[in-house]
């Protein structure tokens, strides 16, 4: 894990100034496996108020120091860029979803396969989400019968 004095020079290269808040943010983000929810970061950060958690989010969000995931849940969730804002949308990596816990992992190894688009077209991001049951859940259920099914996911 690394000190906090990493994580300044992190935001200080994207250009974010790294206020005492900014960096308990990025902190507890970076200590975050997987993804997390707005709402996850909420809970774990309760000390600070949820308007600028969210600001804190779009600004890292902005500057691709985390990378959003839209798994189809219904809630967008993140997780940590380990390129410190220096993946393009090629290097973004491909997640799994639990459709028995609601958790999103994220698949480091596999960058996310690339696409041809049509001449004239912009792509502006690429979700690539396998979903199924993840290890932990597969242990205990046969995927129909999932005991964590109905838990709010994070
Ligand atoms: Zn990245
Ligand atoms: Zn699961
Ligand atoms: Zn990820």
């Amino acid at each position: 894990m690394k000190k906090a004095q990493d994580y300044s020079s992190i935001l200080e290269e994207t250009g974010i100034r790294p206020t005492s808040t900014r960096l308990l943010i990025y902190e507890a983000i970076a200590g975050t496996k997987d993804t997390f929810s707005l709402g996850s970061l909420e809970a774990q950060l309760q000390s600070i108020d949820k308007s600028v958690i969210f600001r804190t989010l779009t600004l890292f969000h902005e500057h691709r120091l985390i990378h959003s995931v839209d798994d189809g849940s219904g809630s967008l969730k993140y997780c940590l860029c380990h390129n410190h804002g220096h993946c393009t949308n090629e290097e973004e990596h491909c997640h799994f979803y639990c459709e028995c816990c609601g958790k999103t992992y994220c698949l480091d190894q596999d960058l996310i396969p690339h696409v041809d688009i049509p001449e004239g077209f912009i792509a502006r991001k690429v979700n690539y989400i396998v979903k199924g049951t993840c290890a932990e859940c597969a242990k205990h259920i046969s995927p129909t019968r999932c005991p964590n099914k109905g838990k709010p996911s994070r």
